[in-house]
This record gives C-alpha cells, sequence and structure tokens, in this order.
C-alpha cells in the first residue's frame, strides 16, 4: 500500500501550514519530501522518515578502468554525502566530480561483482528505474537512501556507468559521522587525486 502526500494536507516538515504553501515550493525540500513519501505508506511515517537524523558517509571513489584498461594511477575524488541521499543522488555527485557526461544508464552493485543482478540498484541518466538489461530484473537505484544500504566503516561497493564502455569506479567507506551543525555544506570534496582522462578520448 501506498501513500500519496496531497497539496492540502499538513506540510510534513512540522511547520504547521499546508504543504503547498510551504515545502512544495522549496525545489530541494520539495525533492526530498517526495523520495520519503514513495516509501512511506502513511503520513505520520512520512513525518517520521524525515525527522530521522542524518549521517554523513565520507566515500572514496575510486575509478578503476575504463574499456577494460585498468587505470594505471590514482585517480580518486573523496566526497562526504548524507545518509539521506539516494544511489541516484550518489551517481550525480560522481558525475560531477569526474566530469562524466551522464549520458548511460549506471548500476552500483554490493555483492563485489560487476553485472551481479542480485545485489544491483539501477537506474536511467535521467532518474527512471529501468531494468539494467533486457528483462533483467532490478532494484532502484532512485528510491534506495545510502542509509539504508547497511554500509558500515571500510566496506565498499561498485559503480558501473555505460554497460557499454564500462567506466568501472570501486567505491569505499571511509567514516561514517553525525551530521552536526559544524558540518559544512553537504555534498562536498574532501580530496582529490589524479586527473581524469576525458570520457571519449582513446584511453591509452
Ligand atoms: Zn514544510
Amino acid at each position: 500500500m501506498t501513500y500519496k502526500i496531497q497539496r492540502n494536507d499538513k506540510c510534513p516538515c512540522g511547520s504547521g501550514i499546508k504543504y503547498k504553501n510551504c515545502c512544495y515550493k522549496d525545489i530541494e525540500k520539495n525533492a526530498e519530501i517526495s523520495r520519503a513519501a514513495l516509501l512511506a505508506t502513511s503520513h505520520e511515517e512520512l513525518i517520521s522518515m524525515l525527522l530521522r537524523p542524518s549521517s554523513v558517509y565520507r566515500l572514496k571513489v575510486r575509478f578503476v578502468s575504463m574499456r577494460h584498461q585498468k587505470v594505471i594511477d590514482e585517480v580518486s575524488r573523496t566526497i562526504d554525502v548524507e545518509g539521506k541521499y539516494t544511489l541516484y543522488d550518489l551517481h550525480m555527485e560522481i558525475q560531477n566530480e569526474f566530469g562524466w557526461d551522464n549520458d548511460h544508464m549506471f548500476s552500483f552493485y554490493f555483492g563485489g561483482k560487476l553485472f551481479d543482478r542480485e545485489n544491483e540498484y539501477s537506474a536511467t541518466p535521467r532518474g527512471e528505474h529501468k531494468p539494467s538489461m533486457i528483462g533483467a530484473p532490478s532494484k532502484s537505484a532512485v528510491t534506495a537512501q545510502i542509509r539504508d544500504l547497511n554500509l558500515s566503516e571500510n566496506a565498499s561497493f561498485l559503480y558501473l556507468f555505460d554497460y557499454a564502455d564500462e567506466l568501472v569506479h570501486e567505491i569505499t567507506v571511509e567514516k561514517i559521522y553525525d551530521k552536526t551543525s559544524e558540518t559544512g555544506e553537504l555534498p562536498c570534496v574532501v580530496e582529490t587525486k589524479g586527473s581524469v582522462p576525458n570520457q571519449y578520448d582513446d584511453f591509452e
């Protein structure tokens, strides 16, 4: 059973005013509410989901290979993201930081192997969930939040962008910490190593 928030409902942020006059007008807050609403089965559950404290995940994203060519010198970006971000949000952040064109489907794999459909979360560049290969089921990267994936420190998982050129990245959880008022703006790149090759140039 799914729950659908109505514009005339009280805003789930707790302001006491109608949703349509409150967070509905704020693109970011509304996106967060819409994502949570996909998973909630009632207005109360939606409110409690939005109130959950957020942890910050420091993720080291290391570029491993492209078109089956190994990346020799380290190319990595270490990024702090909020646990409430979805895998689709993480995909968009990686696209930005590596300068990829967000023009192909992608998958995250949590079983240590590429193309392992049992442990796959995928989506299209525009954030639609479709089977990653013809007829093959996968979970949705659009609704899966990072904090719900049972990740602990030192855990790692794979990010595959473009099923033809196979840009492979290994992501390691460096640390998980509580978000406080001291925490700066997120997402945030905390370390940059190596320069990223062009997505379409010949890769030596
Ligand atoms: Zn509100």
